[in-house]
């Protein structure tokens, strides 16, 4: 997609998130990738409800200002997540109130009660609670970057991406939908978890049209955990050390020791 068409888009969007009160103020940021190490993105301090083409800040892959506008503080949540994914250009960051209520009462939205949620967004995880605008917070993400499209940020939003402007908010969309229903199924007396064999249905579906790759396998929360469904990138993400933070180190003695304990068990 070309600059201009990029910015006459991101204004659509910033409307429909403010008229859908996914923000209030000044909140949210949304941004695109234009080019290999050139960002398009919101500017600091503006409704995104009215915003013009022109407000658009650009920068570089480190945050470098390309051009005279003031890019959003929280440029770099948006940074970390088109660095560690090829596959995104576009990232979406709002204070949704029903996602945001999940947010803020420590909760992920990972309970498998509805199917489509199951087959296009996955799991969205909590990620623990950073500063804005610091490395805390992208500290705390980077985890669950790579396997999710959708992340909660504890006590503060959340943050949806994909291939383009409309699949980032679209996700975001469906992020805030899903936490609306199962807080109203909460009323009712609880929602019903889908069985096991209708999970796995979907995720076999989803992966064979394309919805999601098997990369959402390895989701940190939620629907595998029901599932006989393993992730087979595991063992290829220890390797890289993104194991969801779960990265353990021996010495040569310790790993020694710890298989003549688990011989002298087995005999
Ligand atoms: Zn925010």
């Amino acid at each position: 997609m070309d600059e201009q068409s990029a910015r006459k888009l991101i204004v659509e969007i910033g409307k429909l998130m403010y008229d859908k009160g996914y923000v209030t103020s000044s909140d949210g940021n949304i941004s695109y990738r234009l080019g290999e190490n050139l960002i398009l993105a919101t500017p600091t301090q503006v409704s995104k409800g009215r915003m013009i083409e022109d407000v658009m800040a650009l920068t570089d892959l480190e945050g470098k200002p390309l051009n005279d506008k003031r890019v959003s503080s929280e440029i770099q949540m948006h940074l970390l997540i088109y660095r560690m994914r090829p596959d995104v250009n576009a990232v979406c960051h709002a204070h949704v109130p029903h996602g945001t209520a999940f947010a803020a009462a420590g909760l992920s939205i990972d309970a498998p009660i509805l199917s489509e949620v199951i087959l296009t967004l996955g799991c969205v995880p909590l990620t623990a609670y950073g500063t804005p605008s610091t490395s805390e917070l992208t500290d705390s993400l980077k985890p669950y970057v790579e396997h999710h499209n959708a992340l909660l940020l504890e006590n503060h939003g959340v943050v949806a991406y994909g291939k383009d402007l409309w699949q980032a908010f679209d996700r975001l969309e469906t992020l805030e939908h899903t936490a609306k229903i199962a807080i109203l199924a909460k009323i009712l007396g609880g929602a019903n978890n889908l069985p096991k064999d209708a999970i796995e249905k979907l995720i076999n579906i989803r992966e064979k049209a394309g919805y999601l790759t098997e990369a959402a396998r390895c989701q940190a929360c939620g629907y595998l955990e029901h599932t006989d469904i393993k992730c087979s990138l595991d063992a290829e993400s220890v390797n890289n050390g993104n194991s969801n933070g779960a990265k353990i180190s021996f010495t040569r003695e310790e790993l020694i020791d710890l298989l003549n304990q688990a011989v002298s068990l087995q005999n």
